[in-house]
Parts: C-alpha cells; sequence; structure tokens
C-alpha cells in the first residue's frame, strides 16, 4: 500500500501576526507525521490567503521558498473563511489523498492531527475535530452558540455540535464536497451530509494569541441565520402557523363584535380596529420579510457566481 499523501488547508486573513508561528508549529506535526510513515513526504500546508490586507500573502510565499512542505494558493479578494477552505480543498484535491482544514490561528489543538490521520487509516472518511470544553469562550458566546445547535437539531439540521471547520476528509469525501455548489457555504451542515464512515476527535479549544477574531458577533449572527435559512424552511412553516392563529383570532374578533352589535353595545371601536391592524401589519412584514430572505437565497444561487477566485497559485508545475 502506498503512504497517503496529506494537505493540510488553512484559510487565512490578515494573520500576519500569528501565521509564522502556527505554520511553523504545524509543520512539525507534518514532519513528526511523515517521520513515522503515516504520511507521504510530499505531503503539504496549503496556505489560501483570503485577499488579506496585510503580509499575510509576502509570509506565505517567504515561507514556502524556504520549505518544501508549504505552499499557497492567493484569492484575488476577500471572499469568506467558507470559501477560503473551498477554495483550498479545491486547489489541493488533485495533490493529495487525505485534507485536513485548520484555521490559522492555532486555536484548535493541532496535537488531534496525529489522532485524525490514525482515524483515517483505521478506516474513516471524515473526522471530526470536536472542541471538549468552551471554557476559553465567553459566557455570552458559549449560550448562543448551544441554542444555536439547539435549534439548529429542533428544525431537523444535522450537525455534529461543536465541532466547527477543523476536521479531517478523505479523497472521495471532499470530491463529494465539492459537487455541493451552493454560494451560500455552511460546510458544517453540508459534510454530515456527504454520508461516509466518518468519527470524532476530541481537543481543547484555546483563546486566539495574536491577532483579532474575524468573526464579529454582526458576522456570527448572519453566519447563523446563513446556516438556518440554507438548511431548512422551518422559518416558513412558523410562519404559516403564525399566519393559521391569526386567522383565528380574527374569527373570535369577528363574532366578539357581531355579538357587542347586536346587543347594542358598539363603541366606536377605535381602538380595537388600531390594535388588530398594527398586529396584522406586524404579521404580514415578518412574512414577508421570511420570504424575502428564502427569495434573496435564490436569488445568490442561480447567479452562480464563483465562490473563490485565483490570482496566484504556487502549487501550479508541482507534482502530482
Ligand atoms: N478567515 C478567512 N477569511 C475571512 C475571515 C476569516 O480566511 O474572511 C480565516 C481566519 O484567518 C482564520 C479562520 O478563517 O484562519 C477563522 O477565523 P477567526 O479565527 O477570526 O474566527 P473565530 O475563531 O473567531 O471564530
Ligand atoms: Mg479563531
Amino acid at each position: 500500500m502506498t503512504i497517503p499523501k496529506l494537505m493540510i488547508v488553512i484559510p487565512a486573513y490578515n494573520e500576519e501576526e500569528m501565521l509564522n508561528k502556527s505554520l511553523g508549529e504545524i509543520d512539525e506535526v507534518l514532519t513528526t507525521l511523515i517521520k513515522h510513515g503515516e504520511v507521504a513526504s510530499s505531503s503539504k500546508l496549503l496556505v489560501v490567503n483570503d485577499g488579506s490586507a496585510d503580509l499575510t500573502w509576502q509570509i506565505i510565499t517567504d515561507n514556502a521558498a524556504k520549505n518544501e512542505h508549504i505552499t499557497g494558493i492567493n484569492f484575488s479578494r476577500n471572499f469568506g473563511h467558507q470559501n477560503a477552505i473551498i477554495g483550498g480543498l479545491t486547489a489541493a484535491l488533485d495533490y493529495g489523498d487525505i485534507f485536513i482544514t485548520i484555521d490559522a490561528d492555532l486555536q484548535d489543538d493541532i496535537n488531534a492531527i496525529y489522532e485524525m490521520v490514525q482515524q483515517y487509516h483505521a478506516g474513516y472518511d471524515v473526522v471530526y475535530g470536536v472542541r471538549n470544553s468552551r471554557k476559553t469562550d465567553t459566557a455570552f458566546k458559549r449560550t448562543t452558540a448551544e441554542s444555536f445547535y439547539t435549534l439548529m437539531k429542533k428544525i431537523g439540521v444535522e450537525m455534529v455540535p461543536d465541532s466547527a471547520d477543523y476536521r479531517l476528509m478523505s479523497k472521495r469525501a471532499v470530491e463529494h464536497l465539492l459537487e455541493y455548489k451552493e454560494s451560500n457555504l455552511f460546510l458544517r451542515g453540508i459534510v454530515p451530509k456527504i454520508g461516509f464512515p466518518s468519527t470524532k476527535v476530541y481537543y481543547a479549544r484555546k483563546p486566539r494569541e495574536a491577532g483579532t477574531s474575524k468573526y464579529p458577533l454582526k458576522k456570527m449572527l448572519l453566519f447563523a441565520w446563513d446556516g438556518i435559512t440554507s438548511f431548512s424552511v422551518a422559518p416558513m412553516r412558523l410562519i404559516l402557523s403564525l399566519g393559521i392563529i391569526t386567522v383565528f383570532i380574527s374569527i373570535v374578533m369577528t363574532l366578539y363584535t357581531l355579538v357587542q352589535h347586536v346587543g347594542g353595545n358598539t363603541k366606536d371601536g377605535w381602538s380595537s380596529l388600531m390594535v388588530s391592524l398594527w398586529f396584522i401589519g406586524g404579521v404580514q412584514l415578518v412574512s414577508l420579510s421570511v420570504l424575502g430572505e428564502y427569495i434573496g437565497k435564490v436569488f445568490n444561487e442561480v447567479k452562480h457566481r464563483p465562490r473563490f477566485i485565483i490570482q496566484d497559485n504556487l502549487l501550479d508545475g508541482a507534482n502530482k
């Protein structure tokens, strides 16, 4: 049996403060794996520069010039974390047999890579990195994350709780992942859908050592909203029940008004009119916005825009 080639895909956006250190440490892990004959000596770290405005690409090319384990691709602009992962996997596909995606900030314990590779050799196609504690997260991030997973489960989206985009995939898993062409990418929801034997590896997630999180609250909420509406029409169903309830209330209200009218105690009706007007107006607005969300998603998908554009590719001309 030939030794499999490992490609570690690392998305990086404005990571100049961390990148040298991260690449050094991840390369150590790779070197150890190579030494033990677990992966081929031609295995590589593929760093994806996602349109950074700082020296990130410079650092990648410098490292690539010094170290044959390191290579990179350079996006023409910022396409976002999920697209950076997809772009990296696309570029790496022909060069590897095993693929690991990991963030550039070393928040995910790189020692889990050893166990992931072991699980690959044990026959698993997908190995999820799952954090075993959220001690380092703020209480706020912890609660919001928990409610998010609960909500996703309720509306029927299968996800591996507390797994982010730190995972190993076999070549066939990546090939099938790349068949999901949606522009609103939510990898955590898609990867479980491709099937194949999968397992988990637990690790502790550390706080970021340097640089800043590229997921401020607003982006995090948008990401969660994308996750919900990309996989489920539950919000639309919710609107349907809201509508039914509203109709029911209106019927009761009408009956009540009729009875009052027949009884001769009709008020001038201004308050009830205003209340129902506002209420129905509100329900309609909510419904419209949810509909709009889905129409917007359809709009985005039918455009079939590229999810990333590669400007430079250090893999060009490399041996496959
Ligand atoms: N990232 C990226 N493009 C972006 C935003 C982030 O490639 O537009 C990368 C970033 O460099 C890091 C990873 O995605 O390697 C995760 O980002 P970050 O650490 O900021 O997210 P957090 O850990 O705070 O959720
Ligand atoms: Mg991070």
